[in-house]
C-alpha cells in the first residue's frame, strides 16, 4: 500500500551519519559516512512526488528528482542511477558539495511545513552505490573525425569532454597542473570530497577515449591559436577556472606565514603536505591560524588549520553568520570542530616579528549598514573598535579572479570589465570555435554552474561541427 502524502510528512528528516568532532578534527578522512540503505528508503519516502515538482526547478541541470527518489524507495537504484546519470555525470561530487539547501531543497513542498527532503544524501547514496555496483555502459557515437580541445579539467572541462566524447569527437584535454580535476582536486579537501572519487571520474572518461594531457599550461606552452591552426583541432573549450586570488591589500601581506586560500589548499590537498615529512612540499603549521572569509573557501582553510593542529583555528569575517556564503553543512561542522567564529569583524593590518614572521592580525570590529548591490547589508567599521588577535599564519580567502594568462595570450577573445571570457548563447566566444565556460566566464561559483555551463557547450560545439561539415 502506497503511503500517504499526511503519513509521508510525518517521517522525520534523517541525518546523515558523521565521524565524531573530537575525532575527524585530527584526520583528514571524509566527514560525511553517507547513508546505510534502510535510512535512505526511509529518506526517500518523504518525498510527496507533488506534481509541479518544485525542487527540480532548483536544480541548475534540471535532474528528474522525483523520479529517481522514487527509484530509491522501490530499492530499484539500478533506475535511480540511469535518472542521476542522465542528467548529471558527476553525481557522486554535486551529491558532496552542491549547496542544496539554495537550490533544490530550499524550493522541496515538504520545507515548507518541515524540514525538506534530503536530495542531496539521496544524490549521494545513489551515485555511490553505482560506483561500487554498476558497470556503466556509456554509449559512444561512430567518430566524426573532429578533433575537440579542452582547456582544464575542472567541473567545466570534464562535463564539456565527456559530453563531447560521447557524440563520437576526438577529445583532448589540456591540464595546467599534474593531476586533472580542477578545485575537486587542489581546492576542495578529502574530508569533503575524497580524491578518489574524482579520479573515478577522470578514469570513466579516459575508458571513453579522452586524453587528458597534463603539465600542459595554454597561453604559454601552446597558444590557443597554435592548437587551432598548428594542432589540428576544429573546436576549443576552454574551461580555466577562475584560480588567481584576490588580496585585501592591507599592511603586512607580505610577511612570512601570510598565505592566500588557493596556495594553502594547494599545498594541504594536491601536493599532499597534510602527511608532513613524507611530502616533498611543506606548509606552515602555525599554532594559531586566522582565516578570513565567509565562504566554501574560507571554511575549507580554517577547518585545514584546526586538522593541522591549529589552537585557535579562527574565522574572521566582517559581516554576520546570516550573510555567509558558504554550504550551511560545512559551516556547522567547522563549528563542531572547534573553528572559532569572529563575526563582524574585518583584519586591517597583519603584524609581525624582527624576523618578518607573523605574529598577530590587527582587526576592527564592524555594524551592517543598509543592503549594498550583492543584496547583503553593507559591513561599516566602528571606529575604536580595533583589537590583535594572535596567530603565526595568516590566511586569505576572500575571492579569486580570472587568471590572465591565457587570455592576454589570446588578445582577440573578448573579455568584460573584470577579465571573464564573454561568450554568447551556445557557450561561444568571439573566437570563431572556440568556447568557454565555467568559472572563467561566470567569476567564481559552483561545481554544478560550472558543469551545466560545459554541457551546454558541448551541445553549441557539436552544432557548430556539425555545420562546418554540412557546408
Ligand atoms: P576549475 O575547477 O577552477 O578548473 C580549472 C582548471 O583549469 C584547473 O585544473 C586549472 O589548473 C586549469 N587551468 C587554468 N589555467 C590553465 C591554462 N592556462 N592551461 C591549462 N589548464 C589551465 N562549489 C560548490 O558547488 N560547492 C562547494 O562546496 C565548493 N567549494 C569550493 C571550495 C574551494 C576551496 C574553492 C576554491 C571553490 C569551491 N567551489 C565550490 C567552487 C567550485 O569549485 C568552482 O566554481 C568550480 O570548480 C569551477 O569549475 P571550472 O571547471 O570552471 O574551474
Ligand atoms: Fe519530492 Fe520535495 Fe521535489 Fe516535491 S518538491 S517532488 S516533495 S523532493
Amino acid at each position: 500500500m502506497p503511503l500517504k502524502a499526511s503519513e509521508r510528512m510525518k517521517i522525520p528528516r534523517q541525518a546523515m551519519p558523521e565521524v565524531p568532532p573530537d575525532e575527524r578534527r585530527h584526520h583528514f578522512r571524509e566527514v560525511n559516512l553517507g547513508l546505510p540503505p534502510e535510512i535512505a528508503s526511509l529518506e526517500a519516502k518523504r518525498c510527496l512526488a507533488c506534481k509541479n515538482h518544485a525542487c527540480v526547478a532548483g536544480c541548475p541541470v534540471g535532474i528528474d528528482i522525483p523520479g529517481f527518489i522514487a527509484a530509491v524507495e522501490e530499492n530499484d537504484l539500478e533506475e535511480a542511477a540511469n535518472i542521476l546519470y542522465a542528467a548529471n555525470v558527476l553525481p557522486g561530487i554535486t551529491g558532496r558539495v552542491c549547496p542544496q539547501e539554495t537550490q533544490c531543497e530550499e524550493l522541496c513542498l515538504v520545507g515548507k511545513k518541515g524540514k525538506p527532503v534530503a536530495i542531496g544524501y539521496l544524490e549521494r547514496y545513489v551515485a555511490d552505490w553505482a560506483r561500487l555496483n554498476l558497470k556503466r555502459a556509456i554509449a559512444i557515437a561512430p567518430p566524426t573525425g573532429k578533433k575537440v580541445a579542452v582547456v582544464g579539467s575542472g567541473p567545466a572541462g570534464l562535463t564539456c569532454a565527456g559530453e563531447l566524447a560521447k557524440l563520437g569527437h576526438q577529445v583532448t584535454v589540456f591540464e595546467a597542473l599534474h593531476r586533472p580535476g580542477g578545485v575537486l582536486v587542489y581546492g576542495i579537501p578529502e574530508f569533503r570530497l575524497p580524491k578518489a572519487i574524482v579520479d573515478q571520474e577522470v578514469k570513466t572518461l579516459e575508458n571513453m577515449g579522452v586524453k587528458i594531457e597534463c603539465n600542459v599550461v595554454v597561453g604559454a606552452t601552446v597558444t590557443l591559436d597554435g592548437l587551432m591552426h598548428e594542432e589540428g583541432f576544429d573546436a576549443v573549450f576552454v574551461g580555466n577556472g577562475a584560480g588567481l586570488p584576490v588580496f585585501q591589500n592591507i599592511p603586512g601581506e607580505n610577511l612570512k606565514g601570510v598565505y592566500s586560500a588557493n596556495e594553502y589548499l594547494t599545498r594541504v590537498n594536491l601536493m599532499s603536505a597534510y602527511l608532513g615529512v613524507q611530502a616533498d612540499t611543506p606548509v606552515l603549521r602555525g599554532q594559531a591560524v586566522v582565516v578570513v572569509g565567509g565562504g566554501n573557501t574560507a571554511m575549507d582553510a580554517v577547518r585545514t588549520g584546526r586538522r593541522l593542529g591549529a589552537e585557535p583555528a579562527c574565522l574572521v569575517y566582517r559581516r554576520s553568520e546570516k550573510e555567509m556564503p558558504a554550504r550551511v553543512e560545512e559551516v556547522h561542522h567547522a563549528k563542531e570542530e572547534g573553528v572559532r567564529f569572529e563575526m563582524l569583524t574585518n583584519p586591517v593590518e597583519v603584524l609581525g616579528d624582527e624576523a618578518g614572521w607573523v605574529r598577530s592580525v590587527r582587526c576592527q570590529r564592524m555594524g551592517l549598514g543598509e543592503p549594498d548591490a550583492s543584496g547583503r547589508r553593507r559591513p561599516i567599521p566602528i571606529e575604536g573598535s580595533e583589537f590583535e588577535i594572535p596567530c603565526q599564519v595568516f590566511i586569505e580567502a576572500i575571492g579569486t579572479k580570472a587568471n590572465p594568462l591565457l587570455t592576454q595570450a589570446t588578445p582577440d577573445l573578448k573579455l568584460n570589465k573584470w577579465g571573464n571570457i564573454v561568450v554568447d548563447d551556445n557557450g561561444m566566444t568571439s573566437l570563431p570555435g572556440v568556447f568557454a565556460g565555467g568559472d572563467i566566464v561566470r567569476g567564481g561559483a559552483t561545481v554544478i554552474l560550472a558543469m551545466g555551463d560545459g554541457k551546454k557547450a558541448a551541445v553549441g560545439i557539436h552544432n557548430y561541427l556539425s555545420k562546418a561539415t554540412a557546408s
